[in-house]
């Protein structure tokens, strides 16, 4: 799509967050509109906290054909819906938003892009997982509710604030047994967990400036074990690094961010993007923003 082949016909879809000026959204999506010969563009668009209310209802009145949700958006936007698709309700976020006929529908594919760069990317099946999951804000709670839609055997739960996980725990309890759920502090406690995990995931935003995760002592981990962060700039995190150190298996959340883009692709053009295009044109842009 290049400026001169916009016209009336052209559908708009877009992402909102603020700031949103560094999502890489728009250009893993504007390629696989143009490789898939969809007739569409997708806009970035900065929306202030004060003003999201406004910015749906404009969304709406523009027929903007659908949208991601970024930060902070993602539990502010779901009352201005029409609807929440399961994986929202479960989630506890919204991602993904359908504009269906002029009903919005509220949808997550976090969680799923989560369990599907885990399965492609690391090499591992979630279902009978013993995983030990770091954080409890809004990407913890997409990934505590896909893991258990995955049957993990177990999640233990680790954070800083421990009042958060009780919080987000509870919610959880009965709806999934297939899967028993528990929460650690870091240090002591989750040392003693540590042995008996499969696979450890990072869902706080720690490493995104280069920080350690305090507490956390990979070396305990089988040497089956492997590590997931969600984080994906920097693309090496501290806990990155520590993990290939100790000769586990480790992948940043590149592939999480690719994979959630997929399934809102395929949400809004009922087909899914070819194969390996957001990735492609990903890898692309990263290499050339490197050498710029
Ligand atoms: P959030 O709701 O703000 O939650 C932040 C989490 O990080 C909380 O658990 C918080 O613990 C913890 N945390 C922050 N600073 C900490 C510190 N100094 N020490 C210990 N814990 C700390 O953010 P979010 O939306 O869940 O996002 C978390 C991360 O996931 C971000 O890095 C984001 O980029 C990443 N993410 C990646 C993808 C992807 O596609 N790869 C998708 C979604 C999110 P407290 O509760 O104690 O504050």
């Amino acid at each position: 799509m290049t400026i001169d082949m916009i016209t009336g016909k052209t559908k708009i879809y877009g992402i909102i967050g603020f700031p949103v000026h560094h999502s890489l959204s728009p250009i893993m999506q504007n390629m696989a509109l143009h490789v898939a010969g969809i007739d569409g563009v997708y806009v970035p668009f900065a929306v202030a906290p004060d003003q999201l209310a406004e910015a749906v209802a404009g969304l709406r009145a523009l027929q903007i054909c659908g949208f991601n949700v970024t930060i902070p958006h993602k539990v502010a936007v779901m009352p201005l819906l029409d609807e929440l698709a399961p994986t929202a309700v479960l989630a506890g976020a919204v991602n993904t938003v359908v504009n269906q006929s002029g009903r919005l529908i509220g949808h997550n594919t976090d969680g799923d892009g989560l369990i599907a760069s885990i399965v492609n990317d690391l090499g591992c099946q979630v279902t009978g997982t013993r995983v030990v999951l770091i954080g409890a804000g809004g990407a913890a709670r997409g990934a505590l509710a896909a893991l258990c839609r995955a049957e993990a055997s177990s999640v233990v739960v680790v954070n800083r604030t421990l009042s958060s996980v009780e919080t987000l725990l509870s919610s959880f309890a009965s709806g999934f047994p297939k899967t028993k759920l528990r929460f650690s502090a870091f240090g002591e406690q989750l040392s003693e967990i540590l042995p008996s995990t499969d696979l450890v995931i990072n869902a706080t935003s720690l490493g995104m400036a280069g920080e350690k995760i305090e507490g956390l002592a990979l070396a305990l981990l089988p040497d089956h074990a492997k590590v997931y962060d969600m984080v994906y700039n920097p693309a090496v995190t501290p806990l990155l690094r520590d993990a290939c150190a100790y000769g586990l298996k480790a992948v940043n959340g590149f592939g999480m961010l690719v994979a959630q883009g997929e399934r809102a692709f395929a949400l809004w053009h009922t087909k899914p993007a070819d194969s390996g295009v957001m990735r492609g044109a990903l890898d692309a842009f990263l290499s050339s923003s490197a050498k710029a």
